[in-house]
């Protein structure tokens, strides 16, 4: 018989449902995987094979995070990256990766997982769009599985190098037959597409300058023939439009657009520097937008103007970004960053006067925004027949003190904290604060030996 937990008489219960509810005294039940009842704790089963007491707690739905490259994990800090803006940055750090080994991959993956899951993330996306030295996917995906992270990964690639007239080294690009074989065995291998999913595959080639125009296109049309996702990074500052200006004679909208690169089944990195005809057919086609505030801001990129996007009705999600360019993978913080980031663009006489975004708003970006732009109808909010992916902060935290007028704006607007309970997929992950699926300071001992080896060389 299928186990049942009931979660109780948390401070606030934030459902993200449609009316967005947030239920004082609020209580989750389950069964297995799956939310059987939401409500206020007198409401709900008295009493399940499992009961935890929530009593100080908020208690929401996961974060959902549509960006990252994990095995950047293992640069982040270098000093000669540090103060780059993002081509000098990659021409920097190319060479380092080029070292990276199956090991680093799968040790990089567990300790961005580790921070993820810490931070209140219980889905995430991987960007992962280089494989020397005898790397695979399949390492990442193995890793992946010891951490319980719900996940999706983008097999990304790189195939025009610098003898090409690309950025990246050429030790560092892939065959296009090849990237396309491999993809598509991914997703024959490890793609599931079912109702809560633990593991998709998504069709990704890095970006518009280190990929041809035709991977793009056959990229596209293995995904539309799979019924898989399309994820890239588009538009991210201005030497990134002019790039495209000059090499595809159009911006970058434009070119994902001739390329059959927009559409609810894709969604791109940054467009921070999207124009207003983009925005425009980024709003009729449904193509959705991960949002990563940190790493715009770490690389000078910009502010990406997320208000307008969504005047548009583009879907538009966090992401943390690679840990190379933020440098952490804390989703609750990035979530605060999007509050703050929109605020420093608010036209106090544009159309959205006088309210700014506030902590509700982008923790929507952060929940519902994610699970809309990863494709997904199962995560994101909490209700009845919705996977049980929920965590819960204490508010008992000093950070927290004086700041319970409105303990659900404080988890943003005060310092962000990590989660004390974390269930995806209706297991327990986090308990009082500790992860339970991996030894995070031994992983961080591995993490920061391999580290050490891959930046000297
Ligand atoms: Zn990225």
């Amino acid at each position: 018989m299928t186990r049942t937990l009931l979660l109780r008489n948390a401070t606030v219960l934030v459902t993200m449902d449609a009316e967005r509810r947030e239920i004082a005294g609020g209580g989750v039940f389950i069964e297995g995987n799956r939310i059987l009842a939401v409500g206020t704790t007198e409401r709900l089963p008295a009493t399940a094979d499992r009961v935890i007491d929530l009593a100080g707690h908020v208690l929401m739905p996961g974060l959902v995070n549509t960006h990252h490259h994990m095995f950047q994990t293992l640069t982040r800090a270098v000093p000669a990256a540090q103060d780059a803006s993002l081509f000098d940055w990659l021409r920097a750090l190319y060479p380092i990766w080029a070292r990276l080994t199956p090991e680093m991959i799968r040790v990089s993956t567990q300790t961005a997982m580790a921070e993820l899951i810490l931070s209140g993330c219980t889905t995430s996306s991987d960007h992962l769009y280089l494989f020397p030295n005898g790397s695979r996917l399949d390492d990442q995906l193995e890793a992946a599985e010891t951490t319980g992270l719900r996940f999706h990964a983008a097999r990304g690639a790189m195939s025009v190098g610098e003898s090409q007239g690309g950025l990246p080294p050429d030790s560092l690009v892939e065959a296009e037959p090849s990237i396309l074989h491999d993809t598509r065995r991914l997703i024959e291998c490890f793609h599931d597409p079912s109702r809560f999913s633990m593991r998709r595959i998504v069709v990704a080639p890095c970006s518009p300058f280190s990929v041809s125009r035709g991977l793009m296109q056959d990229a596209a049309s293995l995904a539309r023939a799979t019924s898989t996702m399309l994820h890239t990074h588009l538009a991210e500052n201005d030497t990134d439009v002019a790039y495209s200006r000059e090499a595809f004679g159009m911006s970058p909208a434009d070119y994902a657009d001739s390329l059959g690169w927009v559409g609810p089944d894709v969604w791109h990195a940054h467009c921070v520097k999207l124009d207003e005809p983009g925005l425009a057919t980024f709003g009729r086609t449904g193509t959705g937008v991960a949002h990563c505030p940190c790493s715009n801001m770490r690389l000078a990129s910009g502010i990406a103007p997320i208000r307008r996007m969504r005047a548009h009705g583009i879907p538009v999600g966090l992401g943390v970004d690679g840990s190379a360019s933020n440098d952490g993978s804390h989703m609750l913080g990035e979530a605060r960053q999007a509050m703050l980031l929109s605020r420093v663009l608010h036209d106090p006489d544009g159309p959205d006067r006088p309210r700014m975004m506030g902590a509700r708003e982008a923790l929507e970006l952060a929940t519902i925004g994610g699970a809309r732009v990863l494709g997904r109808d199962d995560i994101g909010h909490l209700a009845p027949d919705m996977a049980a992916d929920l965590v819960a902060f204490d508010l008992r935290h000093p950070a927290y003190a004086g700041a319970l007028h409105d303990p659900v704006a404080a988890l943003l607007f005060c310092a962000p904290q990590t989660v004390s309970l974390s269930m995806i997929d209706g297991r327990v992950v986090v308990q009082d604060g500790n992860l339970l699926t991996l030894d995070a300071p031994v992983l961080a001992e591995r993490q920061n030996a391999l580290a050490g080896r891959l930046v000297n060389g």
